[in-house]
């Protein structure tokens, strides 16, 4: 089953056989482990956390890696910028290169870097790999957006991976597929301290300062299987709240946290997300301050907008004693309706709303973090309410979104999101309790990769409303999407178990989406 084509422990190995470069290659530097559940974070190699891509434009990506011989306490680097080889080829051997440089990794950066490799091709796959004081990192497979006509696009979309509750095995998976991608939703790491009940702990207690954090990161970037999904595909990601703290919302701790302390909390979570993750320099946060939606083209095809809907939203309406998400009776929150009330902040949401006027692409894509179908559900009281923490706690920016997609026509608009620890597949409507009102987009919820499932109770509510076509907690996992100009497919993708890191992967159902006709179908 291990196929070895596509782990880069095994490609740094063949690559140190080959002798393509000449590197002293140290002693360190071949003690890859062997045993995919072990930890990669040995024995002071430079490039302990793997190498990732990232950013896919047709004529670019960017490169990412960090020097971090001792990961889990701080990086071992000391405070020297070290030079980076890095260098981009067109085949996996590392033969015919194409690009090459030196990048600096500083301190300040945690030693990461993010190299803009520019001047390839588009719709190609790459291979990579840095170099630095003699040692070697793996190489990495990467590839670049296609541009023009496109006859298929093909990713997978995740989030939620709480490394205590379980076992990565979906990107072990993952890393196998044929994909243009990974899109990220959220959810990268979770802020918690160690808890010795749980399938693997965090080291050390709840992230707050940047050395929390970048440890916090080293830890989760540490795993196999993680590192694999990284070397295999370029991502494309965005943050949701556990980057920083549960249910934050802008300067708001759910902790009732001094705004300007929570705003250093902030600022030490998204230097550490920017040092960890591939994003363009020009990602890079300026204090609590992470330049993170954007907008993507494939070609004539898909229309992807990636959205932020932490760092500007208005804090959760009606709060209880804990700030953050609850549980509410619309009734008896007259807050909830307030047109005020924003998920992506005034500026973001000008964006998105002027951008959805003027796509180019056959399908639009708003990868987002939460599920934007209502769900009404109910309260211990016997109440119907809803959670205000997701979409439902701002209805009147989420009827924004939806009057747009119909008074500008957007083509064939496709919704992704993730946060809720289980696969939904909705119709998404305008007017959440007409029951004859049309589907305007379609809308598919990853689940998560390892963060325990919500409750059945959530799940059976959905499944009574008209517009749920699936909703189901009990599977860890990924969507796997593939688009034409025809037709849109998601496969819902799961593994068996995350308690053990061998499991074995299934498609859990399929459905489609024909362009033209709004609601996914099972296919
Ligand atoms: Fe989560
Ligand atoms: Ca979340």
């Amino acid at each position: 089953m291990h196929d070895p084509s596509h782990d880069p422990r095994l490609d740094r190995r063949a690559f140190l056989a080959g002798g393509a470069l000449a590197l002293a290659i140290g002693s360190t530097a071949a003690a890859a482990p062997a045993d995919p559940g072990a930890s990669a974070a040995k024995a002071g190699y430079l490039f302990s956390l793997g190498v990732a891509s990232g950013e896919p434009l047709p004529d670019g990506v960017v490169l990412w890696t960090r020097l971090a011989p001792d990961p889990l306490n701080g990086g071992g680097m000391g405070p020297e910028p070290v030079p980076v080889r890095w260098e981009i080829a067109e085949d996996e051997a590392m033969r015919r290169i194409v690009r090459r440089g030196t990048a600096m990794a500083h301190a300040a950066w945690a030693h990461s870097v993010h190299v803009e490799a520019n001047g390839l091709a588009p719709g190609r796959v790459y291979w990579y790999r840095f170099s630095a004081r003699g040692e070697a990192s793996p190489v990495g497979r990467t590839r670049t957006a296609p541009a023009g006509k496109v006859a298929r696009l093909r990713f997978a979309a995740a989030s939620c991976q709480d490394f205590q509750n379980g076992y990565y095995s979906a990107y072990r998976h993952m890393a196998r597929e044929d994909l243009d991608f990974v899109l990220f939703l959220g959810d990268y790491i979770y802020e918690y301290a160690a808890n010795p009940q749980r399938t693997r702990q965090h080291r050390g207690g709840e992230t707050v300062t940047l050395a929390d954090y970048r440890n916090r990161y080293a830890q989760y970037r540490a795993d196999p299987d993680l590192q694999a999904a990284h070397a295999a595909f370029p991502w494309l990601a965005v943050a949701d709240d556990h980057e920083v703290e549960n249910d934050y919302a802008n300067d708001r701790s759910e902790k009732q946290t001094p705004p300007a302390a929570f705003l250093a909390r902030r600022a030490a979570a998204y230097r550490a997300y920017y040092e960890h993750m591939p994003l363009r320099p020009a990602m890079a946060p300026r204090a609590a301050s992470l330049p993170l939606y954007r907008r993507r083209r494939f070609g004539d095809l898909v229309d992807l907008f990636l959205l932020d809907e932490r760092q500007f939203r208005s804090d959760q309406a009606c709060p209880g004693p804990r700030w953050g998400g609850q549980v509410v009776n619309p009734d008896k929150c007259a807050e909830l309706a307030d047109p005020r009330r924003t998920m992506l902040g005034a500026e973001q949401e000008r964006w998105l709303l002027q951008g959805l006027a003027r796509t180019t692409g056959r399908w639009t894509v708003l990868g987002q973090q939460l599920l934007m179908a209502s769900l009404i559900q109910p309260m211990q009281s016997g109440e119907l309410g809803v959670w205000t923490d997701g979409w439902d706690g701002y209805p009147a920016a989420r009827r924004r979104i939806a009057d747009r997609l119909v008074a500008a026509r957007v083509p064939n608009p496709v919704v992704l999101g993730g946060d809720i620890h289980s696969f939904w597949v909705t119709d998404i409507k305008r007017d959440w309790r007409d029951p004859r009102a049309p589907a305007i987009a379609s809308e598919f919820v990853a689940s998560s990769i390892s963060s325990s499932g919500v409750p059945q109770v959530i799940t059976d509510a959905g499944l009574k409303l008209p517009y749920v076509k699936l909703a189901e907690a009990r599977w860890r996992g990924y969507l796997r999407c593939t688009v034409t100009p025809e037709a849109w497919r998601t496969d819902l993708m799961t593994v068996d178990t995350i308690a053990r890191p061998d499991a074995t992967l299934a498609t859990l159902k399929s459905f489609a989406v024909e362009a033209g006709r709004p609601g996914p179908q099972p296919a």
